[in-house]
């Protein structure tokens, strides 16, 4: 495709719609917006805009349209796969202040947003009508973009990923057009389901404008585990045992034994420097949460494991869990120098022990560093691999490590990626994924967006 720069004639019009302080062409706000958290290189875009309204998002995506400028949907930028980096310049559509929470609907457990709503924000009115939204990435992310790379986290193991709670939005199509999909019933069996079609889209579809998410109810106890195993073999084999045992944990992750060890530097613990689990049980009553702990601890006798701590309650979970969080941030702090190339594969439950295992073996035959950890009760592996991309040869030894385990998890019949989408990174991998229903996407994109406007050089090569 051919695309046009934005010009000072582009630059006017768009300070008609929104107003001149809503339109940056400063230094510093498109170096901002020329980046997320991967490694990914910068690409600044030409002008950044901050819309409120969908409307107003309309008659921008019109223009565009028209001149065949890029627009790149911007969340709060902290994808892993380059998903929001403009790599074709053109406009930025910065969602963040459109961050209002519209309506509550607390009898039906339901919430309207807008799209630049940060989800902790969010979590933290809902807790004082005891709900929640549980997907849960961690990092300080917008509905917008969870939303758009359909993102997930810990608890997706119990709850689900976003996908399972947007039941309405608003989008706004790249011809200006303003479309409302979906229905407040939680169930329905009427026509296409273009939620799920926009959802994991990445923005290239069209701007979510607004969504209503379904809730749940605040859990009332909380139980929590740290097992820590000689092998994670062992370790993995214990993930494999609860989820067929008819337990139905809230969240249970792997830490591998390096990332352990950083994270006790990081955060000046002092756990035991071995394959560990994190495991989280939610319920009704402690009695109820006492019991599956005894099949937890059997479960974990049976495969070796070395010690175990528990705890019950809120603030117990909290104390336990400490050393789960950060491990992103332990990595790049521990490596200054370094970038992390991301790996999200996910597989079938029965082969996680084996992705782990292949993963590891090959940064052994590479003699990479790199660190595990992740989703293992959802079959999700994380791991930063990690190099500097300036320098070409080592960087292709980071990239084929990383190649190697995809391609592994493709085998198993998993996926490229669990939850932090395509972006740039992952694209070179769809056609193996797909197959001939890649072709497909291609022709909902081509209809949705004929000029290639929506955030180009994203899921497709
Ligand atoms: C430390 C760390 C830990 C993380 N852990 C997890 C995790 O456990 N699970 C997980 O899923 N992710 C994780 N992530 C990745 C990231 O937080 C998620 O992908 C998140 O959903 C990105 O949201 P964002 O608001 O930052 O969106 P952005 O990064 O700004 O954008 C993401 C994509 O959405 C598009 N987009 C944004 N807003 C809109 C909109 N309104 N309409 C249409 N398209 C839009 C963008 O164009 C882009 O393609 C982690 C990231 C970090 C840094």
């Amino acid at each position: 495709m051919a695309y046009q720069r934005v010009t000072d004639q582009e630059l006017s019009i768009l300070r008609g719609i929104v107003g001149p302080e809503r339109v940056s062409t400063g230094e510093s706000i498109l170096d901002l917006h020329g980046k997320d958290e991967s490694f990914h290189a910068k690409r600044k875009p030409e002008v950044v805009v901050w819309p409120l309204r969908a409307e107003e998002i309309s008659r921008i995506l019109r223009m565009a349209n028209e001149r065949r400028i890029p627009v790149t949907p911007w969340g709060a930028g902290t994808s892993l796969e380059g998903n929001p980096i403009p790599v074709l310049g053109g406009i930025v559509l910065d969602l963040q202040q459109m961050n209002h929470i519209l309506e509550l609907k607390e009898e039906d457990l339901q919430v309207r947003v807008e799209p630049g709503v940060v989800y902790k924000e969010l979590n933290k009115f809902l807790s004082r009508y005891g709900l929640f939204f549980p997907p849960d990435p961690g990092a300080s992310a917008s509905i917008g973009g969870m939303v758009a790379n359909n993102a997930s986290g810990i608890r997706t193991i119990k709850y689900g990923a976003t996908k399972d709670f947007v039941i309405t939005m608003v989008v706004v199509l790249p011809s200006g057009e303003i479309i409302r999909m979906g229905t407040n019933a939680v169930k329905s069996s009427s026509g296409y389901d273009l939620c799920r079609l926009f959802v994991g889209s990445e923005g290239t579809l069209g701007v979510v404008a607004e969504v209503t998410l379904r809730l749940v109810g605040l859990p009332a106890e909380f139980m929590a585990s740290i097992v820590q195993f000689h092998s994670v073999r062992d370790a993995t084999n214990t993930v494999l045992q609860i989820m067929r045992s008819g337990l139905s944990p809230a969240a249970l992750e792997l830490l591998d034994a390096p990332v352990v060890a950083l994270v006790n530097r990081y955060k000046n613990l002092s756990l035991e420097e071995k394959p560990t689990l994190f495991i989280e049980f939610q319920g009704m009553s402690i009695a109820g949460l006492k019991e599956e702990l005894e099949v937890v601890k059997e479960i974990c006798a049976d495969n070796r494991s070395v010690r175990i701590e528990s705890g019950m309650g809120r603030e117990e979970r909290n104390r336990l869990w400490e050393a789960r969080y950060d491990v992103h941030e332990a990595i790049k702090v521990n490596h200054p120098g370094l970038s992390p190339l991301v790996i999200d594969t996910a597989v079938p439950i029965s082969k996680y022990p084996d992705m782990v295992e292949w993963s590891q073996k090959v940064l052994e035959k590479k003699g990479l560093k790199g660190f595990a950890f992740g989703h293992a009760g959802s079959g999700n592996l994380h791991m930063e691999i990690l190099g500097v991309p300036e320098n070409g040869a080592e960087w292709r030894q980071v990239q084929e490590a990383g190649e190697d385990v995809v391609r592994f998890a493709l085998e198993c019949k998993g996926t490229a990626t669990g939850e932090h989408g395509i972006g740039i990174g992952k694209r070179k991998f769809m056609e193996k994924e797909h197959g001939a229903s890649l072709e497909v996407m291609k022709r909902i994109k081509a209809l949705l967006d004929p000029n290639g406007i929506m955030n180009p050089g994203k899921i497709f090569e």
